[in-house]
């Protein structure tokens, strides 16, 4: 039996904390963050007698520390911001409390989201024998393990990824994020970036985009993005010649972002308003819906995984392993929608890698450096379904 220590209270968090709830692995539960009302909303409407609540602002080392020193957590789950991972992992080397999060470090103040900030801490983690894993949610995170399912089962070396990533869901709102819109914000306005033959390939953002066709949904226009996994990925599977990643938007998204954008409204640098400098992403982030209060009336599914190409003794084959996952269907379960529900789900799943000792190597890993197989017979056990298409048609042939 293990104890957990949550952070953050967001949409991710009421999944994780539903879920960790439901696991026999875990005894306690702490769910921490900065507005302990969040806390006790989400341990009230779950009502498992294991959890408890606490106020912490994770950007405070020392809090931390004497926190976890008072709960005496065997694993910590950051599901709170990019901006806490530092902070989150210092206070876990401190006290020697293994680590996972679903979203790599970026600074505050420039929006670039790379892994060398939290590999810088491989050895540090190393010497004091806990484990970190990096971005465990969906993607990155499953779109991760499905690769490295691949490569054990069915690729001698892989060539070619592309992860694509449909939202075929309504929330009804003229414009919403489905996640921190802050975030969310950042990593679309960013350039696209994708790997090619040894060299990464940018471009202006949402440049380039493409009909795919998802299952069960059918097609949807589909835009070439820069994501966090193709970094770790490229470097773990060195045979890849191309990795690139779609997410799919509607054209109203694209316009209320460009409108958006051409008023000023998703810059991060600070701008004075009479007197007072405030940054106009985060103003903005205050006008916007709450992705937690989307659920309610979501319906439609998301549809994410990976098409992948490469060889087996020496014949070219083709793998599609996906999930889709129905809005209506993870907020009569667990009161979240499907974004925040596949991201929850498998952060439990990384968890319990962790505590059950499958997963247990000291240092800082991403989660296609281990064994798939454990985590893969989890997901459909967990909510998360999987469904794989051997040698199928490619749907990129360029
Ligand atoms: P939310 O904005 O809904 O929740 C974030 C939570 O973090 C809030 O409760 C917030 O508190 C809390 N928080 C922020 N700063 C601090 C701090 N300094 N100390 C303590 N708590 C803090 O986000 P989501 O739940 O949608 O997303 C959670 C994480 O999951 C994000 O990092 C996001 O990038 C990641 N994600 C990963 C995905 C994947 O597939 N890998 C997909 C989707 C999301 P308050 O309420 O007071 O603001």
């Amino acid at each position: 039996m293990a104890r957990v220590m949550i952070v953050g209270a967001g949409g991710v968090s009421n999944v994780v904390a539903s879920k960790c709830a439901a696991q026999q692995e875990f005894s306690d539960i702490l769910l921490a963050s900065r507005t302990i009302e969040k806390c006790n909303q989400i341990a009230e409407s779950i009502g498992s007698p294991k959890i408890t609540t606490a106020q912490l602002d994770a950007d405070n080392v020392s809090e931390t520390v004497a926190l976890i020193k008072g709960f005496r957590p065997d694993i910590l789950i950051n599901v709170a911001l990019p901006y806490q991972d530092l902070h989150l992992m210092e206070a876990c080397l401190e006290t020697g409390v293994d680590y996972l999060d679903t979203a790599n470090y970026e600074p505050p103040e420039e929006a670039k989201f790379e892994y060398s900030w939290q590999w810088n801490y491989h050895d540090r983690f190393k010497e004091a024998g806990i484990t970190a894993i990096l971005g465990c949610g969906f993607d990155p995170g499953v779109t991760g393990v499905f690769t490295a399912y691949a490569q054990k089962h069915y690729f001698d070396e892989i060539h070619y990824l592309d992860i694509v990533d449909c939202n075929a869901g309504n929330h009804g709102q003229a414009f919403a994020t489905n996640f921190n819109p802050e975030i969310n914000i950042r990593e679309i306005t960013q350039k696209g970036r994708y790997y090619e033959n040894g060299q990464w390939i940018e471009v202006e953002p949402l440049s380039i985009n493409r009909a795919i066709s998802y299952p069960e949904i059918g097609d949807r226009q589909s835009y070439l993005l820069y994501h966090e996994e193709l970094e770790s990925l490229v470097k773990h599977i060195p045979t890849l010649k191309r990795a690139r990643f779609w997410m799919t938007f509607s054209q109203s998204y694209i316009n209320h972002l460009q409108v958006l954008g051409n008023l000023g409204l998703t810059r991060i640098d600070p701008i004075d308003y009479e007197g007072t400098p405030i940054i106009p992403l985060q103003f903005l982030k205050r006008l916007l819906p709450e992705p937690s209060s989307l659920a309610e009336n979501y319906t439609g599914q998301t549809s994410i995984g990976c098409h992948i190409r490469g060889i087996k003794e020496n014949q070219e084959h083709s793998y599609y392993v996906y999930n889709n996952c129905d809005h209506a269907e993870s907020y009569k379960e667990v009161g979240s929608q499907a974004i925040s529900y596949t991201t929850g789900v498998p952060a439990v799943i990384g968890a319990l890698m962790v505590v059950k000792g499958l997963w247990k190597k000291a240092g800082v890993f991403n989660v296609e450096q281990f064994d798939p197989d454990p985590f893969m017979d989890l997901l459909g056990d967990l909510g998360l379904p999987w469904h794989e298409v051997i040698n199928a048609a490619n749907p990129f042939p360029d």
